[in-house]
């Protein structure tokens, strides 16, 4: 019943705050139940055998929006600013055995003409690592049809290290559990460091989310850390928004 909308949350470059791109979230507004937070209605989705047609209409609905987005932003700037963003879509674990899924989304991006470079699939590190060898099957597919892949909520699962160096991710996402305790929590602060510290050793790059404060923005600088997002920087926006927030 088209009930399903998205909004964009921002990232940015920790150092310089300059926009890198945005994660993509799923929004349920109910005629009678209002609001209903995607983690019911994912989890409910999951349970249904619904997930993958829930991941095509964001995903469709995605590409519309960051079409648009893309060109306006070239448009105004007369530079091609826009190629370089990053459109990030959650996609979930159970999705991940299912090639057909991918296939349509390849589709997808030629019919919107958005390069699969300029898409991150963000997948849970549970998720990820589970079924280690069809997961490096499917992820190795998608890396070479040029989609980006970001690991997420890293840190709460239990990966290996020889698992996180054999996976094709390009992004490591530090769960936001950490990230929010992080001004009161040496423990925090430890796992933070160790993770940037990991992902550099391996060529990835880190983004932490969940930055709710200055002080641990200042702290992830420091740290090295090279994506910021969180409400500090900015709230998931609904498309309208966009253009005062980046103002
Ligand atoms: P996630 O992928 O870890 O997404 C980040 C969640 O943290 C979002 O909640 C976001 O609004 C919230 N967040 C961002 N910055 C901050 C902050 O500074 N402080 C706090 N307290 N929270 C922050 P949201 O939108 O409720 O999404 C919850 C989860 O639902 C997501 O977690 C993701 O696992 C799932 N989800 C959302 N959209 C989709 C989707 O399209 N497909 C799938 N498979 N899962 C989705
Ligand atoms: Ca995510
Ligand atoms: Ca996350």
């Amino acid at each position: 019943q088209d009930q399903l909308s998205i909004m964009l949350q921002p990232k940015v470059e920790c150092q310089s705050g300059a926009l890198v791109g945005f994660e993509v979230l799923a929004r349920w507004q109910h005629p009678q139940m209002g609001n209903i937070p995607p983690d019911q209605f994912i989890a409910i989705a999951e349970h249904n055998q619904l997930i993958d047609t829930l991941t095509e209409v964001i995903f469709n609905k995605a590409l519309h929006w960051f079409s648009a987005f893309c060109a306006e932003r070239q448009a105004a700037a007369s530079v091609s600013t826009g190629k370089h963003l990053l459109c990030s879509i959650n996609i979930s674990a159970l999705s991940l055995k299912n090639l057909q899924l991918f296939n349509l989304l390849d589709q997808l991006c030629r019919h919107h003409q958005i390069p699969a470079e300029q898409i991150m699939l963000e997948l849970t590190e549970t998720g990820a690592m589970d079924d280690t060898l069809a997961s490096l099957d499917i992820l190795t597919r998608l890396r070479m049809k040029g989609f980006q892949l970001s690991i997420d909520d890293f840190g709460t699962g239990f990966s290996s290290m020889l698992q996180l160096v054999r996976m094709p991710f390009s992004e490591v996402k530090v769960d936001k559990s950490f990230v929010m305790t992080a001004q009161h929590s040496r423990e925090s602060q430890l796992v933070i460091k160790a993770i940037i510290d990991l992902a550099h050793s391996l060529d990835m790059v880190v983004i932490a989310e969940g930055i709710e404060d200055a002080d641990t923005l200042q702290f992830l600088q420091q740290l090295g850390c090279d994506k910021a997002q969180g409400y500090f920087i900015g709230k998931p926006l609904h498309d309208h928004q966009i253009t005062d927030w980046l103002a």
